[in-house]
């Protein structure tokens, strides 16, 4: 019987190191994991491209996805709509691949609600000043769109509490080996096992 991947989301102030730490994590295993790509309703930022970093698309095509139920789950996030599509997710699980989808908090709660066995992971930087200096850094925002952020940043400390795990991204690739290792850690778990345990107990009664 071929196990079903395990479903994990990373949520994390923006800046953080979300989006490194993903593309460090699926070069060093490009077999084990697979990243969901989210449609979007913001504008591509220089070099991100539709179908890789997300389906761009317009308010009108969201609103569509929404209604169709083709979303798992959506949410706004100063000012943009985001979602995850529900197609890519499962069919990648059953395949037997590790999901993960780099999302924000409302969708966080909302994965956990819908699938009780997902992992939530929230990834932090080591400080507040580090978190600006990497925000600033990266300077694919206008001031204004980086202090919505930090704003925003703020509100989404009060919901670290309800994540499995807080992950402090400071050396790079110790958070991407942690980050791995808790995520395999997830596929011993007996929640996520109830298919194996009901079949050796089956396979226990016809001895
Ligand atoms: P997010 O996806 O969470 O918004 P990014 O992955 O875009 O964040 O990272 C924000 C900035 O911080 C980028 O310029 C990135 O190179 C830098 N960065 C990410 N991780 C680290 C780290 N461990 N140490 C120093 N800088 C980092
Ligand atoms: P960014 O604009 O920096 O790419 O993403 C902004 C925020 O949206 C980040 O916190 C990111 O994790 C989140 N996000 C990206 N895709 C999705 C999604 O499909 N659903 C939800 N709820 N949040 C998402």
């Amino acid at each position: 019987m071929k196990k079903k991947g395990v479903l994990a989301v990373v949520s994390g102030f923006s800046g953080a190191g979300k989006g490194t730490l993903m593309k460090a994590l699926l070069q060093a295993h490009p077999d084990q994991y697979a990243l969901s790509i989210s449609a979007t309703t913001r504008l591509p930022r220089a070099g991100e491209e539709h179908g890789r970093e997300y389906f761009f698309v317009s308010r009108e095509e969201f609103e569509g996805m929404i209604r169709e139920g083709a979303l798992i789950e959506h949410a706004c996030y100063v000012g943009n709509y985001y979602g995850t599509p529900r197609d890519y997710v499962s069919e990648q699980m059953e395949s037997g691949k590790d999901v993960i989808l780099e999302i924000e908090i409302q969708g966080a709660l909302k994965v956990k609600e819908r699938f009780p066995d997902a992992l939530l992971l929230f990834v932090t930087p080591p400080s507040a000043a580090e978190l600006e200096n990497r925000l600033r850094g990266r300077g694919t925002e206008s001031d204004e769109v980086v202090c919505s952020r930090l704003k925003r940043a703020v509100e989404e400390s009060e919901y670290m509490e309800n994540y499995d795990y807080i992950l402090i991204n400071d050396n790079l690739d110790t958070c991407v080996r942690e980050m791995h290792e808790l995520i395999q850690a997830q596929h011993l778990r007996t929640g996520g096992s109830r298919e194996w345990i009901n079949r050796i107990r089956q396979e226990l009664r016809c001895l």
